[in-house]
């Protein structure tokens, strides 16, 4: 079959931020990918940071690493999950990223000494790149989500690059803009003046919307389809519906149920199948949505508050992994998120893990809640509740065997105490000379890194193979003065890094524990709906068996 051309499919929010703008780009590569299509998605972030590594997961959610170790938004963890495939930091751009490659341009005389200028040469870099990201990934179809909502200022610049493309390839190139419709509890009824007011103002950014994706707490009626699409000037067919649902990954069925997949692909003059192939999609999440066993598993963490209000957005890879893991296992996941400082304001606290099934002890930066996660460790392994730690988490049940297993009472971590007696867990040493230099942007270990196991261990029965690849973000590690001492008194590293030199897992042996384990990496990068997460799995299983007790 002749290759089609790639087309572009640019989507932009409307009204307000978080109403699933990274989740509809998702639905919608995934209709068409469904469609035997070859699909990537890129996200723009308009900020001026040059990745989202160095922001704190309370202000932007969490920070998605990719296998080539880019620090991204947590959309790309969802494009990866929804799609099933890998993506590059060619997906992914940010003001400071398109700024600071201009700049770089400039200096090395690459604009053959012309003015550069805002506009255009800031949109044509931005165009270059989404272009290259098309061309690397073969892609017939390239979805863009432009974060933000539009008539911010932050913004424009990326708008203006959607208008260029759109200018020099008008067959190529389409508009969504998914926009929020209140229903204000006092009126009753759904409003469509915001929406108006947002495709006016992508208008005056010169571009007219070719979707409207209308998130609501309810389904859109005809009356507001018919009304938007008048004042809009859009046709009705083309205001999809997109109302609340309980599981995001409905979100594909039902725009698929108002014909978005067909749509767009008239719009942009692709051939393709006609209707989405979703059938085992929607199987899956159909049955998974019925299941009636729980599974109650309490994460430890500190990124909960923003405000008066409580955020799960930090943890979102951590909690899907979990989720598709239990699915596996017919069960249904309940999670509940535990501040660590409450551990410490009342250690008695900690007896509340009694209740759950398994405790996870996520990544994590600094010293506020340590103790409190210590104390919930020390807990899970003497109570013998399953326990799965991710880097921090790792590094923690190390410090906690130290302090009360091998009797180092001063055990820390160089990131907390660069001069306690025991660093069992200090810098790496290629990280000593960043961190004086304070290069701290993009400097961590990061993306992926092999491991080996070792055989016999909870980590390669788990895995069924020897060699694994996993994503990884961390500045410190387990400090291999001590690995003898620790092993000795029964923590076992069975993963390690090629050359031996680096403790990617740690665990207690199954004889003492029912699952105690903690990975260097982050596993929760790599877990899809229909390939969960082999260490996930085993902790969740192990967890089982604890509430069948
Ligand atoms: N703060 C630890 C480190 O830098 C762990 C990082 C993490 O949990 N992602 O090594």
């Amino acid at each position: 079959m002749k290759r089609n051309k790639t087309k572009y499919i640019f989507v932009v929010g409307g009204v307000i931020s978080g109403v699933g703008k990274g989740v509809t780009v998702s639905s919608i590569g995934k209709i068409l990918q469904s469609r035997g299509l070859k699909v990537t998605a890129i996200k723009i972030d308009p900020y001026v940071n040059v990745d989202a590594g160095t922001m704190n997961p309370t202000e932007h959610g969490e920070v998605f690493v990719l296998e080539d170790g880019f620090e991204t938004d947590q959309d790309m963890g969802n494009y990866e999950r929804f799609l099933g495939i890998k993506l590059s930091r060619a997906n992914y751009m940010t003001t400071g990223r398109v700024y600071e490659a201009v700049i770089k341009k400039e200096r090395n005389l690459e604009y053959g000494g012309k003015c550069v200028q805002v506009v255009p040469h800031i949109p044509l870099e931005i165009i270059g790149r989404i272009e290259r990201a098309g061309a690397r990934a073969n892609a017939d179809i390239v979805v863009i989500e432009i974060g933000g909502t539009v008539g911010e200022y932050e913004n424009i610049l990326f708008l203006e690059a959607a208008r260029m493309m759109k200018l020099r390839k008008p067959d190529d190139v389409a508009f969504v803009i998914v926009s929020y419709l209140p229903v204000p509890s006092k009126v009753g009824e759904m409003k469509t003046k915001p929406t108006q007011h947002a495709v006016r103002a992508l208008s005056s950014a010169g571009i007219h919307p070719d979707i409207i994706v209308a998130r609501s707490q309810g389904a859109i009626d005809k009356k507001r389809k018919d009304k938007l699409a008048l004042f809009c000037n859009v046709s009705p067919d083309c205001v999809i519906s997109a109302p609340d649902v309980d599981s995001i990954y409905d979100i594909p069925l039902n725009l698929e149920r108002d014909h978005l997949g067909e749509i767009l692909l008239k719009k942009l003059k692709v051939k393709a199948k006609n209707g989405a192939d979703l059938a085992d999609w929607k199987k899956f999440f159909d049955v998974v949505g019925k299941f009636k066993d729980e599974i109650k598993i309490a994460v430890v963490g500190k990124y909960f508050d923003t405000g008066d209000f409580v955020l799960a957005d930090s943890y979102i890879s951590v909690i899907e992994a979990i989720k598709f893991s239990a699915y596996h296992l017919k069960k249904r996941p309940v999670l509940t998120w535990i501040n660590a400082k409450d551990f410490e304001v009342d250690p008695k606290k900690v007896k509340q893990l009694d209740k759950y099934d398994g405790v996870v002890v996520p990544g994590g930066f600094g010293e506020s809640g340590i103790a409190g996660k210590l104390s919930a460790i020390k807990y899970a392994r003497e109570k013998k509740i399953p326990y799965l730690g991710l880097c921090y988490g790792m590094q923690l049940i190390v410090i906690e065997y130290a302090r009360n297993v091998l009797g180092l009472k001063k055990a820390n971590t160089a990131e907390i105490d660069g001069e306690a007696d025991d660093l069992v867990i200090d810098i790496l040493p290629e990280q000593k000379e960043k961190l004086k230099n304070r290069d701290y942007g993009g400097s961590m270990r990061l993306g992926s890194y092999k491991a080996v196991l070792k055989d016999g261990t909870v980590a390669r029965e788990a895995y069924g193979t020897k060699e694994v690849s996993e994503r990884h973000r961390h500045r410190y590690e387990v400090n291999h003065e001590y690995v003898e001492r620790l092993e000795k008194a029964g923590l076992v590293f069975s993963g390690r890094s090629p050359d031996g030199k680096l403790m990617e897992i740690a665990e207690l042996p199954k004889r003492k524990h029912p699952f105690f384990l903690g990975t260097q990496f982050h596993p929760e990068f790599q877990a899809t709906p229909f390939a969960p997460h082999p260490l996930f799995t085993a902790f969740l299983k192990a967890s089982l068996k604890r509430h069948k007790k």
